[in-house]
Parts: structure tokens; sequence; C-alpha cells
């Protein structure tokens, strides 16, 4: 786990990622989550934010959501070798509710504070294909606070020399309160997987 220190400037431009204080997210977060994956994956996936479980063990996708990600990749036949797994957000915002903490949603200058590592993992590991899981991911990816996954599923949209597939957060479709929806948003990730698949073997050709 890494130390957490107090004493660092926030105006100035961090060395690291655990001496980053873009924003407030750092001070009640366990440690900064930075992405996981081959440096020059083709396709890199983008979440959120790290959950209770990412906080505690400092990985992305690690908890619940990450087990469902793991599935939907599987099915749609992406290796887990082609990808790069982060999130928009480094830090673990959340609100106490009795003993548990629950996930609290990015403000937008949280969302553009951290944009500044998102686009030097962008810059290093240089994807074809960015798939955004949700609409921090994609607002922050697109760089565009008013991007709706409404407007923005079921089409590849390009922003930068980057494929962008948009599609649902796996959290989503874990916590949907009906059935229904939890079954055709976990088939929207899938075939957006699939989606990226496709536009990665087709850049190749
Ligand atoms: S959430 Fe991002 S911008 Fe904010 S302190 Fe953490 S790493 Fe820095």
């Amino acid at each position: 786990m890494a130390t957490k220190r107090a004493d660092i400037d926030p105006q100035q431009t961090p060395a690291s990622l655990d001496e980053c204080r873009r924003c407030a997210l750092w001070e009640h977060a366990t440690q900064a989550v930075p992405g996981n994956g081959p440096r020059h994956a083709p396709i890199m996936i983008v979440g959120e934010q790290p959950g209770d479980q990412e906080d505690l063990q400092g990985k992305p996708f690690v908890g619940p959501a990450g087990a469902m990600l793991d599935r939907a990749l599987e099915e749609a036949g992406v290796a887990r070798k082609e990808v790069y797994v982060t999130n928009a957000v480094k830090h673990f915002k959340w609100e106490p509710r009795g003993k548990r903490r629950l996930h609290k949603t990015p403000a937008q200058r949280e969302i553009d504070a951290c944009h500044y590592w998102l686009d030097r993992e962008t810059g290093d590991v240089a994807p074809k294909v960015i798939v955004a899981l949700g609409s921090t991911a994609l607002k922050s990816v697109l760089r565009d606070s008013k991007a709706t996954l409404q407007a923005s599923m079921g089409h590849a949209l390009e922003h930068e020399g980057h494929a962008i597939v948009a599609t649902y957060h796996p959290s989503f479709a874990l916590r949907a309160p009906d059935p229904e929806t939890r079954e055709r948003a976990y088939k929207a990730i899938v075939e957006a997987l699939r989606d990226a698949h496709r536009l990665v073997a087709r850049h190749r050709k």
C-alpha cells in the first residue's frame, strides 16, 4: 500500500500517481489505482473509478464488476493479453454507509483533473480501440462533459485517432433493478467488446 503524504504541493506537476493532488479524492482513498495490462495492448478498456476492492488491492477491475468484465471478455472472444484496463478517475470516491464504503460518482471537475493520467496512459499504450464503460468513462475519453451513452452506443466513434466504442459499465449490469435490464446490459457489453475486437482485426489488414 502506498504511503499517503499530505505535504505535497497540489500546484506541482505530480511525479507519480501516488503523489497526485490534482483533486481531493486522494485524501480518503487507500491508494491510487493505476491501469493494468500490456504496454501496447490494441484495446484499452476505461471504467469509471476504482471500487472498494480495487482501492484495497491497488489493481483495477478485481471486484465483482471485474469478474463480470472477465466473463464478458471471454464470451466476446477477446484475450486478456489484448486488453489494457484502467479507470477515468484513479482514486476511489466513496461515502460511509454504516460499516460499508459506498461508491459515489466522480464530479466533472474530478474527471477533468484525472484526465491528465488517462491521457498519459493513452499515449503510452497507443491502443487501436478504446472501450468506454459507462458515461463517466465516455465523458473522459471524449473530453466532452455532455457526452451520453444513449447517443454513443451501437456505433463506433472516432476521437483523436482512436476508435471509441461505448457501452454500459459492468456495475450497471450487476445492479440494475430488474433481471431483463441486467441481461440486456450484459449482452450490450459483450457486443461492444466483439465490436472492439472486429475493429482491431480490421486495423491489422
Ligand atoms: S483522482 Fe486522479 S486527479 Fe484526483 S488525486 Fe487521484 S490521481 Fe489525482
